[in-house]
């Protein structure tokens, strides 16, 4: 090819993209919250942020083959981006948020860099946290508890805050968890205390009705008072499964496998196997905290384990 053909080439290729590498790429993601309807109740899922994490170090007695497999068949690859999801009920008459998110107090920790957006997904996604009713907490894991204070004070004016009397007795009562001089309690109280004083702090027992169609449901293992919900609105239900499982893409199909934030693995274990069949048995809708935003779907049984069906992206109402 002559230079000259060359050159004509390259002038035909300018001209026909114009301006084709010149507009910046956007970057960012949109605002994360998804709207999805349970019976009459409107659930708001809301993304605190997606957080790297290497599988292995979060799965350590998974074997090189479950991780490669699991990863390979759910299309993703190391590290995993793992979310953080809170989630926001509108019953019709009371406004309820499932955890809280980080509240950007994790930041120091450069893999946390994009949590702490819980509150502007919230906002974006047409609520004002003065709206909320009640908080109720799943567990005392600073990525669901973070976001209930700002520099500025309390960032839910209004919420009581229902916590689970076993998770409180195990990490600030006997101090079995925490210790009792930790500076881990002081960060706990640091969070309560101000909705204490005002009068909005109200533990709950476990298997009790929290407001009509929200029962908390036991599920010890990740901590001592790890509470799962179920919310139920016109024969529909959802399981808001908190930490009982953190890895889809490898737990689903080994719900065995235990994971390094398990306080007590073999408990989380039983946990996780319980609980999916149960979601699976009843065809329950399930929202898991660090399944894949908005990490709402169903759990079906396998030939075997489990195996995840996220929620479609719904038709306008
Ligand atoms: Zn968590």
């Amino acid at each position: 090819m002559t230079r000259v053909v060359v050159g004509l080439l390259a002038f035909a290729a300018l001209v026909a993209r114009p301006g084709a590498t010149q507009t910046p790429m956007a970057k960012t993601q949109a605002p994360g919250f998804f709207r999805f309807q349970l019976g009459d109740f409107e659930i708001t899922a809301l993304n605190d942020g997606v957080v790297p994490y290497p599988t292995k170090t979060v799965l350590p007695t998974a074997t090189a083959e479950q991780i490669s497999s699991g990863l390979f068949a759910a299309g993703l690859s190391d590290p995993v981006g793992m979310s953080y999801n809170g989630f926001l009920i509108n019953t019709g008459t009371k406004l309820i948020l499932i955890d809280v998110g980080t509240g950007g107090k994790l930041a120091d920790n450069p893999g946390f860099r994009g949590a702490g957006r819980l509150l502007a997904n919230l906002r974006a996604a047409g609520y004002r946290p003065e709206q909320v009713d009640e908080i109720y907490i799943s567990h005392f894991g600073p990525d669901h508890i973070g976001g209930l204070t700002q520099p500025t004070g309390v960032t839910f004016p209004n919420a009581r805050l229902r916590v689970s009397a076993n998770e409180l007795a195990a990490f600030l009562g006997d101090g079995s968890i925490s210790g009792p001089d930790s500076s881990y309690r002081r960060f706990l109280i640091g969070l309560f205390d101000p909705y204490r004083r005002a009068g909005r702090f109200a533990p709950f027992d476990q298997d009790t009705v929290l407001v009509s169609g929200i029962r908390s449901l036991a599920t010890p293992g990740h901590t001592p008072g790890h509470t799962s919900f179920l919310v139920e609105s016109r024969g529909a239900t959802l399981l808001v499964l908190g930490d009982v499982i953190h890895l889809g893409a490898i737990q689903f199909p080994e719900p065995s496998l235990v994971t390094v934030f398990d306080r007590d693995q073999r408990e989380g274990a039983a946990q996780r196997a319980r609980i999916f069949k149960l979601a699976a048995d009843r065809d329950h809708w399930v929202a898991g905290a660090h399944l894949s935003f908005p990490g709402i779907g169903h759990i079906r049984a396998d030939r075997v384990g489990f195996r995840w069906a996220a929620v479609d992206y719904p038709i306008p109402r």
